[in-house]
């Protein structure tokens, strides 16, 4: 049963995904329909766990699942927690939903981003909120539906258009307090008491032992196998969950250099790192398709450019069209954003093997389910850089690469591609204990990963960039959830470096180390 609407699109962007993604598989016409059909409906619901990666760099793994028991068992709460038998660092909760709530007379309507974190547990925080009742005072029960298509006025009083209904909470604030010039910007203002889909709610909960993190991002650095000492590039580091991850796998030994190109979400990183206590990460602001210098009397030690093959692993979990995210119930982007990823792609995977050493390992993925931002760079990559092979990874909880990029049957089975859609069997399924794992493994957001490993001898031959990032304007557009009114996370403090016109110019600066 879906209880949600399948995720909508506008129809050149289902057209085209309709062609392209299971069409060259060893599928019958109609097996493909459902195939794509079940991909549409999954996505709109969220998946029926949470995951949390454990700071085992700080403390032993039981000994936060203990601690994390006795918080929920303080909050009346007693999900079972869950270890996974092949991810040491992974703690599983499974969410409940979805449940019956009744409706009520008084009306919220949050923002379609803080919709889709209330539906993975949060409480909807001030900055979410668009509409309330005209009266609405603290204490006040209200039904919170999101405003799924972004009609909704902020500041209305009502609201007729389409929204979905997320389920039942208190109000923190009152009306008068939340729409004027200087009522309170954060903070929670609608605590979900019932919500449609139940899982605790982690805010401000064991800040320096969990984090929410999807399990195939989790995945992602277990692959990349970072060793204490190493140096790590994380080409596209912000908001750092990856970077930290690696941090912590480390052993908080060794450098992990986290670069973003969008300064405003360097903080994140910061903030992150800090909160996670890892001090071997360093942070700049700086477009990676230029982290590279044709100098080789570059100093490694001054920050980006770097000195070509200067890292020992190097993650590039790369901007894409983002179409595996869950839950989502609109997907807004033209058919033209959605294929401006692949050249994007293409550029920072050239930087990334020019600073790749020779025997180092390169690991790609995207939250995205095309097979242009996928298996097709895949292929483009092994033709390019024949320096290049693909590697098994380890774990391997996915399914295989898809058919139609010309890659052979051993080459796919080297890839993981996490495809909720094969498993999705409606919103309600059994979560039996034995069964849950299984879902565990599969019930997740759509997710690609490959891994490469630079073979000794190589030479690169670079023809050079072109300062064109044609995705620029997308990802400037893509605010993270929390200035939405999402989920939020502690606080901490940081100072920018100013910048001169030059390096504003190129984009590169210290920002952080
Ligand atoms: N790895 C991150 C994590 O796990 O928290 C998520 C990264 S997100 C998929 C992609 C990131 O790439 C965005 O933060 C975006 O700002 C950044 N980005 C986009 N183009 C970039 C470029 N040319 N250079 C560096 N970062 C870029």
């Amino acid at each position: 049963m879906s209880v949600f609407p399948q995720l909508s699109m506008k129809s050149e962007v289902r057209e085209h995904l309709c062609n392209v993604y299971p069409r060259k598989e060893g599928l019958s016409e109609l097996d493909k329909d459902e195939v794509f059909e079940a991909l549409l409906s999954c996505l709109s619901h969220p998946p029926l766990f949470t995951c949390l990666r454990a700071s085992t760099h700080l403390h032993p793994l039981q000994e936060i699942q203990h601690r994390l028991e006795q918080h929920l068992e303080q909050q009346k709460q007693a999900p079972a927690v869950y270890t996974h038998p092949q991810l040491p660092d992974v703690l599983l909760l499974p969410v409940h939903g979805p449940r019956h709530v009744d409706l009520l007379a008084s009306e919220v309507i949050v923002g379609a981003q803080c919709g889709n974190a209330v539906l993975r547990g949060a409480h909807v925080f001030t900055p979410g909120i668009l509409s309330t009742p005209k009266y609405m005072k603290v204490g006040d029960i209200v039904s919170v539906f999101s405003d799924v298509e972004g009609k909704c006025t902020r500041g209305a009083k009502e609201f007729k258009g389409k929204k979905v209904f997320l389920g039942n909470g208190i109000s923190e604030v009152d009306r008068s307090e939340l729409f004027c010039s200087d009522g309170p910007t954060k903070g929670v203002a609608i605590r979900m008491t019932e919500p449609l889909y139940q899982s605790p709610s982690f805010d401000g909960v064991l800040t320096d032992e969990v984090f929410l993190q999807n399990l195939p991002s989790v995945v992602v650095g277990h692959v990349l196998g970072p060793r204490p000492g190493e140096r790590i590039l994380d080409m596209c580091a912000a908001p750092g969950g990856k970077t930290t991850h690696i941090a912590s796998l480390m052993g908080n030994q060794g450098t992990v250099v986290a670069l973003d190109k969008i300064r405003s979400k360097m903080e994140k990183i910061i903030q992150n790192a800090k909160m996670l206590k890892l001090d071997c990460i360093k942070a700049y602001c700086c477009n990676s398709i230029h982290a590279v210098s044709a100098d080789p009397a570059q100093e490694y030690s001054a920050g980006p450019p770097y000195p070509e093959e200067s890292y020992d692993r190097i993650l590039l979990d790369a901007p894409c069209s983002g179409l595996g995210q869950r839950p989502n119930m609109t997907y807004s982007w033209s058919l033209k954003e959605v294929c401006s990823y692949q050249p994007l792609q293409r550029k920072l995977l050239t930087t990334a093997v020019r600073l790749l050493k020779q025997g180092g390992v390169l690991v790609y993925s995207t939250c995205t389910v095309t097979l242009a931002e996928n298996e097709e760079q895949v292929a483009w990559v092994l033709k390019t850089f024949p320096c290049l092979t693909l590697e098994p990874q380890v774990p391997h909880l996915g399914s295989e690469g898809m058919q139609g990029a010309g890659l052979s049957c051993d080459q796919r089975r080297l890839l993981q591609r996490f495809r909720p859609e094969l498993a999705w069997r409606g919103a309600r399924f059994s979560q039996s204990p034995e069964s849950f794992l299984q879902n565990a493994n599969t019930d997740t957001i759509g997710f690609f990963i490959a891994k490469f490993i630079k073979n000794e001898g190589a030479v690169i031959k670079v023809t050079g960039h072109s300062k064109d990032d044609s995705s620029e304007s997308k990802e400037n557009q893509a605010a993270d959830a929390t200035a939405r009114g999402a989920a939020k996370q502690t606080e901490g403090t940081v100072s920018l470096m100013s910048l001169s016109p030059q390096e504003e110019e190129i984009q590169c600066c210290v920002i952080c180390s």
